[in-house]
């Protein structure tokens, strides 16, 4: 399948699973733009909506970390990890990240040559050691000098880095005073998963820079990048204006954003979505031939499944995309519904010649 086809909408369903970026706009996001709506207000930031949802942000992390709002997540994460970098050193990442594969050499462009050094890991995970050893294999001045660590949570994979695996990544990092970015595209469906407040896997285990994704969680546009060390954001607003990431009417950034904080929408919101996951894994998992690629511990599911049963889901509507190992990712959003899982394990069940489920 190609990754940037559109399906007919006339025969898709209403809800698929493809993406968890091809559902709309939740109401309580909407209902902030409609507000925000009212009116005029000061232009570039400077309004009082932009100011709450970075209370808000403050609020959730119980921190008074420095905000700024960029139209998506490759220029968060890249603007970000530019502001880390200069243009010698290198930033350390797992093979199936965002910034290396999915971002158009983004990073390298905004850092102005910043090398990434990726290395592997199981289910989409940093491997810590052999991130040190990328790090430690040289000290001369002819290597590009590690200055940064990057993580996904949840990651690509749709797995889950645990408190404790955080810790060991945070020990790493000040072993060889190294910076942390975090990408958050799907932060939130991490904190729903583990079941801590966002501070103990972010700042407390040194994330220095997270990239706060809203989009996937239910906003139409726009993302966070938070800086806990509020030292490094230093003339960040410059780096986002020359960058073309300066929105004048910020307000439509930030109302989403607001609406999925102040009353704990973004928490909810995820919590369905890994919840939908969790049901489908259930279900594939008693369809012969069906084998999970990666343990299910956020709102995707990957599956190895025989093509036959592919295609026919493809057939009746079901699209889904395959460019991660070979495996049919399978994603939910914040507005799956138990029945929308139902509906496709029903077609599931009967092109594998299984009984309805009871
Ligand atoms: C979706 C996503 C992003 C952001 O992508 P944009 O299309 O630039 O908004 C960043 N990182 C990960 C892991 C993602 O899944």
């Amino acid at each position: 399948m190609k990754r940037n086809h559109g399906h007919s909408p006339v025969s898709a369903p209403a809800r698929g699973f493809a993406s968890d970026n091809y559902a709309g706009i939740c109401p309580e996001a909407w209902a902030m733009l409609e507000q925000a709506n009212r009116g005029h207000v000061v232009s570039y930031g400077d309004d009082p909506w932009t100011a709450r949802a970075a209370d808000a942000v403050r609020d959730l992390f119980e921190t008074s970390c420095e905000v700024f709002f960029t139209f998506n997540g490759t220029a968060a994460n890249s603007l970000a990890l530019a502001h880390l970098c200069r243009s010698y050193h290198s930033v350390i990442c797992q093979s199936r990240a965002h910034i290396e594969t999915d971002e158009c050499g983004a990073p390298e462009f905004f850092t102005g040559g910043t090398k990434l050094l990726h290395v592997g890991g199981e289910n989409g995970k940093l491997d810590l050691a052999a991130a040190e050893a990328v790090v430690k294999a040289r000290d001369d001045i002819h290597y590009p000098k590690p200055k940064v660590l990057s993580l996904t949570q949840a990651t690509e994979c749709g797995t889950v880095y645990t408190v404790d695996e955080l810790r060991a990544v945070h020990e790493v990092a000040l072993r060889h005073r190294l910076l942390v970015h975090m990408d958050g595209a799907r932060f939130a469906n991490a904190v729903a998963a583990l079941g801590v407040a966002p501070k103990e896997i972010t700042w407390k285990v040194g994330v220095d820079v997270l990239c706060f994704g809203s989009t996937k969680n239910g906003a139409p546009v726009g993302e966070a990048v938070v800086f806990f060390d509020r030292e490094l954001a230093a003339e960040f607003d410059y780096r986002c204006k020359q960058a073309g990431q300066l929105a004048s009417k910020m307000r439509f950034l930030a109302a989403p954003l607001v609406g999925l904080l102040e009353d704990g929408t973004w928490l909810r919101n995820a919590r369905n979505a890994n919840a939908r996951a969790a049901e489908i894994a259930a279900a594939f998992a008693v369809i012969p031939g069906v084998r999970q690629a990666f343990p299910v511990e956020a709102n995707a599911v990957f599956l190895h499944m025989p093509k036959t049963l592919a295609a026919g889901l493809d057939a009746r509507g079901w699209h889904f995309y395959d460019f991660i190992g070979g495996a049919y990712r399978l994603m939910c959003s914040w507005d799956t519904t138990a029945e929308d899982v139902a509906a496709l394990v029903r077609d599931a069940r009967e092109l594998a010649g299984l009984k309805a489920a009871g």
